[in-house]
């Protein structure tokens, strides 16, 4: 259990609330395409609402690197919460994030109202962590909430410097849900645990690789970073994704799994294409090959049908299952069964189903998989740190308990 005060351990009453969220949403044309962020968001703004603060909300959005840019303002995410609330949410928009908007808007607040202030990377201090905007920021509110898991992995004005300057500071209930999610399944896992990580290259996920190893039963690799594990075990893997400079690395992990007694399972047969498909989405011909066939001028891009029953079958042994990156080139419907197939898996088993943000994220939505799973967090990377056994600055500046 995280040991942070969290909005149950404090009193807000009539006072000003500074929420951080994650509001960084995908728009297009002005309209917010995928709101999980949003509805992820409102337990704690309910909370804070009926125990009667004046709740000011703040996220980033996008990287508007500093400079106020209408393309990335938070007014469409302003009126999405209006109408998923079902009470006005005042946009207090100032281009300086906190200027005579937001003060006056502040200033009118009454207990149980809500407002949200502009993107907060308008301001070019927010993402060096500046004393100014953090100074700022806090003296808007007497208590901070930091709600805002996706960018806890970041040291910011918005999460961090501004606790300095306040005195109460704790964490909402998605921030809670989520450490709570991902710790205990990696510190306290309901075995067998069975972790799988896809993607496209080792070099990201080197220490995710090495803490996982130690703390699960079987660690399944797929996608991308695949090929230099076969490389690693003496395999040719033709013009598949690999990563030279990592395949040592790769030996080393194969050997620490053995030592550990652990299982590595990683892909027996490839779905290999001539070239890569261009446009990425378009039609193209593949072929199955076991993983140590992969001809020279082939490259991999998928797992194949023999490795999909095999992840398959280690998926329904298990007891927790935590899953971070693609299994394939899964923006390519020819190319996306393995992503699928282990989307599949998971969604069938009675096991605590965990994915770790970012695409394997978007694809168990887009598969229709998204309430069949125990828990899917709103951050990539901020999940991958977590899981690489950091601690992230967003939750350590939180009051402890
Ligand atoms: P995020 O950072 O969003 O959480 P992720 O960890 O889910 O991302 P990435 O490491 O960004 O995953 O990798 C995803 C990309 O890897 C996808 O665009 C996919 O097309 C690509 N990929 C997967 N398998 C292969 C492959 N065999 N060859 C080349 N690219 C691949």
């Amino acid at each position: 259990m995280l040991n942070k005060k969290s909005v149950d351990d404090i009193n807000v009453k009539g006072k000003k609330v500074l929420v951080r969220c994650d509001f960084n949403v995908p728009l297009k044309d002005g309209k917010i395409t995928d709101e999980n962020r949003l509805v992820a968001a409102l337990p704690t703004i309910k909370k804070l609402i009926a125990d009667g603060g004046k709740v000011i909300l703040c996220s980033h959005l996008g990287k508007p690197k500093g400079e106020p840019k209408p393309e990335l303002s938070l007014a469409p995410v302003a009126q999405r919460l209006t109408e998923l609330l079902g009470q006005e949410v005042k946009f207090a928009a100032d281009d300086n994030v906190v200027g005579p908007n937001a003060e006056a808007a502040v200033a009118a607040m009454k207990d149980g109202d809500v407002i949200l202030l502009q993107n907060t990377r308008y301001r070019v201090e927010e993402t060096k962590n500046g004393e100014a905007f953090s100074k700022e920021l806090a003296s808007l509110a007497d208590v901070f909430v930091n709600d805002a898991f996706g960018t806890a992995h970041r040291a910011h004005c918005s999460n961090v410097g501004v606790t300095e300057y306040i005195d109460t500071c704790a964490v909402g209930y998605l921030m809670q849900k989520e450490i709570d999610f991902l710790g205990n399944a990696v510190d306290n896992p309901v075995r067998p645990f069975v972790a799988i990580l896809g993607g496209a290259k080792v070099a990201d996920k080197l220490n995710v690789i090495s803490n996982l190893l130690e703390k699960c039963d079987t660690l399944i690799i797929g996608g991308g970073m695949a090929y230099t594990f076969l490389k690693a075990k003496g395999y040719e893997v033709g013009q598949s994704l690999l990563d030279e400079t990592k395949i040592d690395y790769c030996k080393d992990m194969i050997a620490k799994a053995e030592s550990l007694g652990k299982k590595l399972l990683l892909p027996v047969d490839t779905v290999v294409t001539s070239e890569f498909p261009n446009p990425i989405d378009a039609e193209i011909a593949t072929e199955v090959v076991d993983s140590d066939k992969i001809p020279a001028d082939k490259m991999g891009m998928d797992i194949g049908p023999k490795t999909i029953a095999l992840y398959s079958q280690a998926v329904k042994d298990a007891k927790t299952v935590v899953w971070n990156g693609p299994m394939g080139v899964f923006e390519n419907p020819i190319l996306a069964k393995g992503t699928k197939a282990v989307a599949a898996a998971l969604a069938e088993t009675d096991a605590t189903t965990i994915i770790g943000g970012g695409d394997s994220a978007a694809a168990v939505n887009q598969l229709g998989y998204g309430d069949k799973m125990s828990h899917i967090s709103t951050g990539g990377g901020a999940s991958l740190e977590f899981l690489e056994g950091k601690e992230l600055p967003g939750v350590a500046a939180a009051d402890d308990k």
